[in-house]
């Protein structure tokens, strides 16, 4: 799994701007945005003290994989941000299925998989190669 970056702004007065910009070039058009509502705000002189920093993305979004379908109450796929909001959801899952839940973990290989850099990549989590929590 490769490493990846944001890109947000700090500043001590002006705090963070609370985004996750793609790219530094983003992250300064915000700052030039902040500053110009400095400007509105208090007079020609003021500016927004934030500046740009670096980031590691955290890997945290988890997923239920399966090998197959079936026509009964498969188990939810997610994805989750946390494993204990996952395992939540498989509990639930267990509830409703029943006896039911035991047969559909054996023939369908159900594991929760994870953690993956963003939920788009946890819901395409392949079952023979993703990073397994715990098989169910
Ligand atoms: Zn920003």
């Amino acid at each position: 799994m490769t490493t990846q970056h944001y890109y947000t702004t700090v500043g001590s007065v002006r705090g963070t701007c609370g985004h996750e910009h793609r790219t530094r070039e983003a992250a300064e058009a915000c700052i030039e945005r902040d500053g110009r509502a400095c400007r509105r705000g208090h007079g020609p002189n003021a500016y927004s003290d934030r500046r740009v920093e670096e980031r590691e993305r955290v890997p945290c979004w988890y997923a239920v994989a399966t090998f197959g379908s079936g026509p009964y109450a498969m188990p939810p796929r997610g994805p989750w941000n946390c494993i204990s909001d996952a395992e939540d959801a498989i509990a639930r899952w267990r509830e409703r299925a029943g006896s039911l839940a035991g047969t559909i973990a054996a023939a369908h290989t159900v594991r929760l998989v994870g953690p993956f850099h963003t939920r788009s990549e946890a819901l395409d989590a392949d079952i023979s190669d993703a990073p397994v929590v715990c098989s169910l």
